[in-house]
């Protein structure tokens, strides 16, 4: 009889910045690997914040990672063994993130990915909304707001806290490394 094939799923872990997402990355990572799961965990080579080499999150826990320039790279570096790939910050490979992840994930398997669902101004980011609908799991974050508290699911960018940048030119991918320009808000104070 042949042997049962792996069943794969698509986790998606969404939210603002600061709401802890590669956080929650990095801890179901780091179950898998307890469990002697073999795992790839896959950045963008835009996301430098934590190093090339490794995916980190503000409180520290962090991971060996992989690169990839665009999503076609990724099943490249998915072995024959691995049982867990992890993509974190999916909003930088864009829309061809959504039928690669699927492709995985139909094989066999468990592909867990994060990134945020908003862009700063409010607008749903692809491809988070797509992978969401496509998901066994979607685990929505809310970070907290820097008003008043409350759950925030947005953030804005800060006035004035970019030095020397255009200021509205700034395309929405370059969320890069720029978190000490943005804050997280709930709806009431996001617009300013
Ligand atoms: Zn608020």
């Amino acid at each position: 009889m042949d042997e049962p094939r792996r069943t794969g799923r698509i986790e998606v872990v969404a939210g603002p910045m600061f709401a802890g997402k590669t956080e929650e990355l990095v801890r179901r990572v780091h179950r898998a690997q307890i469990a002697r799961r073999e795992v790839v965990v896959v950045a963008h080579e835009l996301d430098t914040r934590s190093g090339v080499g490794r995916v980190a999150s503000h409180s520290g826990l962090e991971v060996a990672s992989a690169t990839a320039g665009e999503a076609g790279e990724i099943p490249g570096l998915v072995g024959a063994g691995t049982e867990l790939l992890a993509v974190d910050e999916a909003q930088f490979f864009g829309a061809e993130l959504v039928p690669v992840l699927v492709r995985l994930a139909d094989a066999g398997l468990v592909v867990v990915v994060a990134g945020l669902s908003v862009t700063f101004d409010g607008r749903p980011f692809s491809p988070l909304p797509e992978l969401m609908a496509v998901a066994e799991s979607v685990t929505k974050l809310t970070a907290v707001c820097t008003v008043c508290g409350r759950d925030a699911a947005y953030h804005v960018r800060v006035p004035g806290a970019v030095p020397d940048e255009g200021d509205a030119l700034v395309p929405v991918a370059s969320h890069v490394g720029g978190a000490e320009s943005y804050e997280a808000r709930c709806r009431r104070h996001r617009s300013r």
